[in-house]
């Protein structure tokens, strides 16, 4: 059966869709949102992940880097790695007794991953809850995702597929067809800055979700929202006008930016690439609030 890079299971998730859910984080994402939260979901590879705090200065991990990528940062102190020696092959992570040192990323065939699920049956059937993949970005393994919703869906699992949109729309319509629930990530309408904080055109994105409406399935929008990118007056006008002319989306999810992501670019290196933004108010995530539901949506905070 064909196997899939994931970088997490996240059991008893809240905010992936309806009920108590079990969330699979899939390797790889074409975008590069400077708000990202999972950028350890970004690369399509294994990613080694580095916690200093966590070591114990016990040097186990140096003898066993093929790449001679690892050394002792200071006397005594938490190891450091060579990111440009660094090929992510895990030596180091397997001997590492304190997770100081840990792999995000791990191949994965579609029945592991559907008994790890199975494992919490008994929460979502009692709470209306099931799967979703998620990411990173799940039709970046267009073959993995399908057949694993084709595996739950079999097992009367509800599935919800979290995507940014941003795939071809074959690879789009096929794993749609069979989720139960889509949850579509619509960022920004206005197209240059769209490409300016997530580096692609919004254009595809949008043309799918357009298509996607017309297949008559549940579409759930989500909105990641930062205080002065996206939660202008302008863009929230722009966002409700558009998502009227879409007849299957009647749930908006409005996601407040927060800052989880900081420690991830930390641990794999890659500290210079996070940016800090600010949530909108509380007041003004109201006023957001206020205004899709008097355009007849129904509203969610927090997904
Ligand atoms: S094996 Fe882990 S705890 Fe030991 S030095 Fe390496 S990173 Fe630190
Ligand atoms: S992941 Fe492999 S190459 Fe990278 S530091 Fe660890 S042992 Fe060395």
């Amino acid at each position: 059966m064909t196997k899939g890079m994931i970088f997490d299971i996240k059991r008893f998730a809240v905010h992936d869709g309806p009920g108590v859910r079990t969330t699979v984080f899939f390797k790889g994402c074409p975008l590069h949102c400077l708000w990202c939260h999972n950028p350890e979901g970004i690369s399509p590879g294994p990613d080694l992940l580095v916690r200093p705090s966590r070591c114990a200065h016990c040097y186990s991990c140096i003898p066993v880097c093929p790449q001679r990528a690892i050394s002792k940062g200071s006397k005594n102190g938490p190891v450091v790695i060579d990111r440009a020696k660094c090929d992510a092959c895990g030596a180091c992570a397997d001997a590492c007794m304190y997770e100081a040192l840990v792999m995000a990323g791990r191949e994965v065939g579609v029945a592991d991953v559907v008994a790890e699920i199975g494992r919490d049956r008994v929460f979502y059937e009692r709470s209306g809850g099931g799967a979703t993949l998620s990411g990173g970005e799940p039709l970046a393994q267009p073959v993995f995702c399908r057949e694993l919703l084709a595996e739950l869906h079999a097992r009367g699992v509800h599935t919800a597929l979290d995507t940014s949109g941003l795939a071809a729309w074959e690879t789009l319509r096929a794993a749609a067809e069979i989720a139960d629930l889509v949850l579509y990530d619509v960022k920004l309408l206005d197209d240059r800055r769209h490409r300016e904080v997530t580096g692609v055109s919004n254009a595809l994105p949008l043309a799918n979700l357009k298509r996607l409406s017309g297949l008559n399935k549940e579409i759930a929008v989500r909105i990641p929202l930062m205080a002065g990118i996206n939660d202008g007056a302008p863009d929230i006008r722009d966002a409700i006008g558009y998502l009227k002319t879409l007849p299957s989306v009647k749930t908006v999810g409005l996601l407040r930016y927060h800052k989880g992501g900081q420690e991830k670019y930390r641990n794999l290196g890659r500290e210079a690439e996070f940016r800090i933004f600010e949530p909108p108010s509380d007041a003004r995530l109201e006023e957001i609030r206020q205004a899709f539901q008097d355009a007849g949506f129904r509203v969610r905070i927090g997904g």
